[in-house]
């Protein structure tokens, strides 16, 4: 291998900000919420960020943005190499496609009343001229990599567990082939050992298809397990950013400090153990 450094970067935002007008009241005037304070980072493809931060402090609002769905008052968003025009209706759906988001509660994402291979070949029935017979195919395949099966391929969502419930969210995202992943707390409402289930499945995913994550967490032992780089968020600004060694070795800000002393190194050293016993167990 040589040492000389390629860079491939496959999402950077520079100086976004997202500003909220709050309705006034009587005799009160409006209001405007800096919800996102000019946030810059780059990452390379096939990376974890992993964000953190008190409630409020702008995740999702951050998460909205790189995803299309909510559009930045300014700053700039570069995906894959190219800048993104994020004015309503000049994205194209090639670029739509490219970027994906999972909720933390995948339920709410899923039609009650369609079946789940239908879920999974939506997509495709959207974007593709794929035959019904090649969507099924599609659909089965993907449902097998987030380790369902064909037999799930005729339930409604009403019939899994939360974390089955996410693997098919996983499932629906990846169907399009996308290069970044937004996770917005996608394990935060999940049962501990299923939170380590869905995160191994992540990690796999990751390597297989060398997508980028932007994982977003509250929980520091979840991110401890998969952030390659941590950015740390307060009051809609970053305050922290660097690798994960250097954020959680040493937290320059504060606020940071005070976040990583709340947690108890033990929350780590358990999951951390978790994992490791499942990983052996599907290994065996
Ligand atoms: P987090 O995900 O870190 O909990 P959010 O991004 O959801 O934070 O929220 C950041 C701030 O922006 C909060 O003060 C929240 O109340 C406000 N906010 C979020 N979405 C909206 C919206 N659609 N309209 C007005 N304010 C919002
Ligand atoms: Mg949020």
């Amino acid at each position: 291998m040589s040492d000389i450094k390629t860079t491939d970067t496959m999402l950077e935002v520079r100086d976004i900000k997202r500003d909220y007008e709050l309705p006034g009241g009587f005799m009160k005037p409006k209001k405007t919420l800096h919800a996102v304070k000019g946030v810059s980072f780059k990452l390379e493809r096939g990376k974890t960020l992993a964000i953190v931060g008190e409630s409020g402090c702008g995740k999702s609002t951050l998460a909205r943005m790189i995803t299309f769905i909510d559009e930045p008052t300014s700053g700039d968003l570069i995906i894959d190499g190219k800048k993104m025009d994020t004015r309503p209706g000049h994205l194209t759906s090639d670029m739509r496609q490219k970027v994906q988001i999972i909720f933390q509660n995948p339920y709410g994402s899923l039609n009650p009343r369609q079946k789940i291979g239908d879920v999974l070949g939506e997509p495709l029935a959207i974007n593709t001229d794929l035959s019904a017979a090649e969507r099924r195919n599609r659909a089965t395949e993907m449902l097998i990599k987030v380790g369902l099966g064909p037999e799930h391929y005729n339930r409604y969502p009403h019939m899994f567990s939360g974390g089955q419930r996410q693997r098919i969210a996983i499932a629906r995202a990846l169907m399009m082939n996308p290069k970044l992943l937004v996770l917005d707390e996608p394990v935060s409402a999940l049962d501990l050992s299923v939170q380590a289930q869905v995160l191994n499945l992540l990690a796999d995913l990751q390597d297989e298809f060398n997508l980028t994550y932007v994982f977003i967490s509250h929980d520091l032992s979840v991110v401890r397990y998969i952030a390659d780089e941590v950015m740390v968020m307060y009051f809609g600004e970053a305050v922290e950013y660097g690798t994960r060694d250097e954020v959680f070795s040493n937290p320059k800000h504060e606020y940071t400090q005070t976040l990583f002393k709340a947690t108890p190194k033990a929350d780590v050293e358990s999951i951390r153990a978790r994992i490791a016993e499942k990983k052996a167990a599907s290994a065996a």
